[in-house]
């Protein structure tokens, strides 16, 4: 599924199936998941320099060609697609904020689509035996949620502003280890306030609501940037805020009374393949299990507009 410029749908296509080169994997893709920076993509808030490209950036899938020896092996690919490796972020443990990085799905074909070619060094060995549509939404879903909540240290009350994909498999994470979540979500929502509570929230409202308690951290996963003075208000001090989307509105001018006392906005931007190994063993050890809608890969577009639209709850995974 191509997309070839902004504000046109999605286009299948048929292609030869590539041929890896030095260091590349050929994928058949099992799964992959739908994520909401491929809204922003398909909506130019988010720029693709040169279509045509196949968007997708948690592709599961097993290995035909370009490893001899294992053949037939699982991997996951996920957003950071390759780094230059030799520039002051890359050789400080923050390849993450490589200004060369390319990433998959906006930079390289991505997983929408029957195969795909990865990169062998950016890839993550899949252990489970868990369905690739169960898996796929750890690849960025979980790995950015895990990378904000890495963001909020010690938290104990963490909020999660916006309960989609992140957000479900984040609170699963942060039952185990013992916090305790408020999940906050459009004020219609009642299906993802009650998947919260079943996932071990403690509390689920609307956002503009005040928890019944101050936050330690809060993490918002809506693109939304009202959602960050309100996110603020709900902080105890020295509290953070973790903007955890690749593109959000505008936020609001506030009253620095809300960000006194040693409160912190901040945010959070792609993966570093440590963040992907520590989320999928921790993923494995806390039995994260994801809540999935699958779509055959030809329905790409429709997946998009039912996230756009808040049709499901949990992830949307595309199976070809
Ligand atoms: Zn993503
Ligand atoms: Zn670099």
């Amino acid at each position: 599924m191509v997309f070839d410029g902004v504000g046109r749908p999605l286009r299948a296509e048929q292609r030869t199936i590539p041929q890896p080169g030095p260091g590349q994997l050929l994928l058949r893709v099992q799964a992959c998941g739908v994520c909401r920076t491929d809204l922003h993509l398909l909506d130019g808030e988010v720029e693709i320099a040169s279509p045509p490209r196949i968007l997708g950036h948690q592709i599961v899938g097993t290995v035909v060609a370009g490893d001899e020896d294992e053949d037939g092996r699982r991997v996951g690919v996920p957003w950071l697609g390759w780094t230059d490796g030799d520039c002051e972020y890359c050789t400080s443990g923050r390849e993450n904020l490589c200004p060369n990085a390319r990433f998959t799905g906006r930079d390289i074909d991505g997983g929408y689509a029957e195969y795909a070619l990865a990169d062998e060094r950016y890839c993550f060995p899949i252990a489970t035996d868990h369905p690739g549509e169960q898996v796929a939404p750890l690849l960025c879903a979980g790995l950015i949620g895990y990378r904000a909540l890495r963001m909020c240290g010690e938290a104990r009350r963490v909020g999660l502003y916006g309960f989609g994909a992140s957000a479900h498999i984040l609170a699963q994470i942060c039952r185990w280890q013992g916090r305790e979540v408020f999940a906050f979500t459009r004020p219609d929502d009642v299906k993802a306030q009650e998947l919260a509570l079943e996932l071990g929230a403690v509390w689920a409202g609307p956002s503009a609501d005040a928890p019944p308690e101050p936050l330690d951290a809060a993490i918002v996963f809506a693109p939304d940037g009202t959602l960050v003075p309100l996110a603020l208000r709900a902080l105890a001090p020295g509290g953070t805020v973790v903007c955890a989307g690749i593109h959000m509105s505008d936020i609001p001018a506030f009253p620095y009374s809300i960000l006194w006392q040693e409160r912190v906005v901040r945010s959070v931007a792609n993966l570093t393949r440590r963040d992907g190994e520590e989320l999928l063993a921790l993923a494995s050890r806390a039995e994260v299990k994801t809540h999935v809608t699958t779509y055959p890969l030809e329905l790409a577009s429709t997946a998009l507009e039912d996230l756009r639209a808040g049709r499901f709850t949990g992830a949307a995974v595309l199976v070809p």
